[in-house]
């Protein structure tokens, strides 16, 4: 791939998680040299699903990885949301041909480490990618024509321009928005993956199913061409930790899944070993670029993932921020602010709505009743159109 759009100094990106890589890429594709740091020794990501709407897909169709990320994927017939209680279907979304007809393109879950490193390939095979782990930034000073990046091993690094991919905790965010720590939801995410073999024929299913209980959810679906079970089971609590990949405690669990249908509870009886994440998302903000230095993905706009949308508005932030560089490559503070001007709104919708489906989902009483009368009177056509805001877009 030649240089055509930045001489010799690279844009600096800060974090190489789904964001990072993907944005590493999509750059590059356009002609800029890039550096990436990475904190972590290696790159990787914690064993767990995603689901990924169409929109994603029309975002790594312009960057030409669509075929690659679906070579790992599930295509799941449908998406199915349960009573927790009583066992009831509430709503049966078909994902086939007749959603495909709908928004152009496919939905797929996938294993995190899947497209993470399909991704990572994209980016090894690109002559101006320099991918460098081990290194965590510290801090950025703006100067005339670009920053300095500081590392925490004291190393100094120029760039033209940084973005902060850093994630949900992201240093580079601090001093651009300044807005503090994340806000804690009280909600905890309890996610483990077993093998096709580990789980009970009757109990497999391929679709996304969502048991949706009093304070609490237990969704799976499974990955990898099927070849693994993703389980997550999500629920009210205080407790708070950083990190996304603490071990979380089984009795915990218990307290908040008695009761539930056997179905959810011979399925959360399998599992040794849960991962615990304490869900954290912030208010919605615009002003995340100033000067060469912006931000992309959680560290941008973390949401919870009611909507199933992080890593997929990650991915069209990185479309989106690389086209907008290469259509002012000389000019990146404007392209900078006419990439967050086309995606604030967006991102800071599914920010919101994000917190109205977690509602939803783990509505009780008179509450659950009015939200199974309303999803249960959709035709699919219906249920498409309520999402078309997001998965036609951008
Ligand atoms: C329970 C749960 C379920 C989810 N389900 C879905 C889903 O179904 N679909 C979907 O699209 N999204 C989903 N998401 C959201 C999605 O996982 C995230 O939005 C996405 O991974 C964000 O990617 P990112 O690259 O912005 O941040 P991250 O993945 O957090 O990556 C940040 C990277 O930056 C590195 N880093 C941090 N600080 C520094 C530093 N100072 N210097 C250098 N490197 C640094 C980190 O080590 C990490 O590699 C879910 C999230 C959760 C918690």
């Amino acid at each position: 791939m030649a240089s055509t759009n930045g001489g010799s100094t690279p844009i600096l990106v800060s974090g190489g998680g789904i964001g990072g890589l993907a944005v590493a890429y999509a750059l590059a594709r356009q002609g800029f040299p890039v550096r990436l740091f990475e904190q972590s020794s290696e790159f990787r990501e914690v064993g767990a699903g995603i689901q990924l709407g169409p929109n994603i897909f029309r975002a790594l169709d312009k960057i030409g990885l669509k075929d690659a990320v679906l070579a790992d994927v599930h295509r799941p017939p449908a998406q199915e949301m349960r009573d927790a209680l009583t066992g009831e279907l509430i709503t049966h979304i078909p994902l086939g041909p007749a959603f495909f007809e709908r928004f152009g393109q496919p939905y797929a879950v996938t294993h995190r480490a899947d497209i993470h490193a399909t991704f990572l390939k994209a980016c090894q095979s690109s002559n101006l990618i320099a991918l460098e782990t081990s290194r965590r930034v510290d801090g950025f000073e703006e100067h005339g024509n670009g920053v300095v990046v500081t590392l925490e091993n004291g190393e100094r690094a120029e760039g033209r321009a940084l973005i902060g991919c850093d994630g949900v905790w992201s240093k580079v965010r601090e001093r651009i928005v300044g807005d503090g720590k994340p806000r804690v939801s009280g909600h905890i995410a309890y996610r483990a993956v077993l093998k096709r073999s580990e789980v009970p024929d009757d109990l497999w299913r391929p679709d996304v199913v969502l048991w949706a209980g009093p304070r609490c959810h237990f969704v799976h679906y499974p990955l990898r061409r099927g070849e693994l079970y993703n389980l997550v089971a999500v629920f009210h609590s205080d407790h708070y930790e950083e990190g996304w990949n603490a071990e979380g405690s089984k009795d915990l669990l218990w307290k908040h899944f008695q009761g539930l249908r056997p179905e959810v509870l011979r399925l959360l009886e399998l599992i040794d070993t849960w991962r615990m994440w304490v869900l954290c998302d912030r208010e919605p903000v615009k002003n995340w670029s100033r000067g060469h230095t912006t931000l992309l993905g959680d560290a941008a706009h973390p949401m919870l993932q009611y909507l199933a949308q992080g890593a997929c508005m990650a991915t069209e932030d990185a479309v989106a921020l690389a086209e907008k560089a290469a259509s002012m490559p000389n000019d990146l503070p404007g392209a900078f602010k006419a990439y967050e001007q086309a995606r604030y709104l967006r991102t800071g919708r599914v920010q919101i709505m994000a917190r109205v489906y977690g509602d939803f989902y783990h509505a009780r009483g008179v509450t659950a009743e009015l939200r199974d009368i309303a999803l249960a009177g959709r035709t699919p056509q219906q249920a498409y159109d309520g999402i078309a805001w997001l998965y036609g877009g951008p």
